[in-house]
């Protein structure tokens, strides 16, 4: 039974799932923070009030954030595109609508979901998989089906909540599909990946259908300052002074830059601004300095609104 305080009617407030606890847990709150949510916290845990917007938290495991979006319970929801895809391809078999999509990759939870097989294996690619009524134990069995139904293989998909890299060694499965950060888990297990079948990371989900209430203006704000965040991540504002002589120098060194912007400086020289993608690195500033800039600076940017 859903908790009726947590109905799916039209609402004034906007209500976000993340993982409770776990890799995406702190990432996401973080994620939030800087785009200027506040909760208080709850004593029991699961929902945190929205103090300076009305967004709310939902803190839950990471398994039910699609299908809180899917019933309605929740609006938006950070979660691995693993575990989104997997549960549509799980809609698609069984006959159900989408009811939800990716809205933005969000760079945290980077992760490949990958086919390994024993270490002593000869890998020549997919083919070799058919024909021999192989087993592959995984906790995405929706995303291995398609992967195999495209490559035309005809292997057997065994399910398993957990533990997955133990299967061949259990006998429960010849090869295994599994989540890949570092692929130390697999080389512990003898194991190694051979097949790329999604390249994940930690993404904001949203409905299939936008709100039709006061939710889609906040949905909106937040996604905009969503992509804000995003953008800021290692810019820096370089300002400088140099004489004009010097421009074309410094502009060659700084061709991978955004615009120069030049401004009339004190005692004939200009003032100069521009912004970097990236760190700017000692060597950068010494080299600047040789060709002619004065009063270098480096500044982070702290919000900006494009
Ligand atoms: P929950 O208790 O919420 O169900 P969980 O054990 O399923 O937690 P985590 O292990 O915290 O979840 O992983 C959450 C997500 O982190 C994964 O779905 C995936 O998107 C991402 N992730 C990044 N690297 C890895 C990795 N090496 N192994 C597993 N997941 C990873
Ligand atoms: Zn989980």
């Amino acid at each position: 039974m859903m908790n009726p305080t947590l109905g799916t009617a039209t609402r004034d407030r906007l209500r976000i799932a993340i993982q409770k606890s776990g890799r995406l847990a702190e990432p996401a709150r973080k994620l939030l923070a800087a785009c200027g949510l506040s909760w208080r916290e709850s004593r029991d845990k699961l929902f945190c009030y929205g103090e300076t917007l009305p967004v709310d938290l939902l803190l839950v495991r990471d398994d039910d954030i699609p299908g809180l979006i899917a019933d309605g319970v929740c609006d938006l929801g950070v979660v691995g595109r693993n575990e989104l895809d997997e549960q549509a391809g799980a809609r698609a078999r069984n006959g159900l609508p989408q009811a939800y999509r990716e809205l933005r990759g969000l760079g945290f939870g980077q992760c490949r979901l990958m086919l390994a097989v024993p270490e002593d294996w000869e890998w020549s690619g997919p083919e070799q998989l058919k024909g021999r009524g192989l087993r592959i134990a995984t906790s995405y069995p929706a995303i291995l089906a398609q992967w195999l139904q495209r490559q035309g293989i005809d292997a057997q998909v065994v399910e398993l909540s957990g533990s997955v890299e133990i299967a061949p060694r259990l006998g429960t499965a010849e090869l295994i599909c599994d989540l890949v950060s570092s692929g130390a888990t697999l080389l512990a297990n003898q194991l190694k990946p051979v097949e790329n079948l999604l390249d994940s990371e930690a993404v904001l989900a949203g409905p299939a259908h936008g709100f039709d209430d006061a939710r889609a203006g906040l949905a909106q704000m937040l996604l905009r300052r969503v992509d804000g965040v995003l953008q800021l991540k290692d810019r820096k504002l370089l300002m400088f002074s140099a004489r004009r002589e010097s421009l074309p120098e410094l502009e060659r060194l700084l061709q991978d830059a955004g615009p120069l912007v030049q401004l009339p400086g004190a005692n004939g020289s200009l003032s100069l601004q521009t912004m970097c993608e990236g760190a700017v690195s000692w060597q950068q500033l010494e080299d600047l300095e040789r060709a002619g800039a004065r009063e270098l600076m480096v500044l982070t940017v702290e919000r900006s609104l494009a």
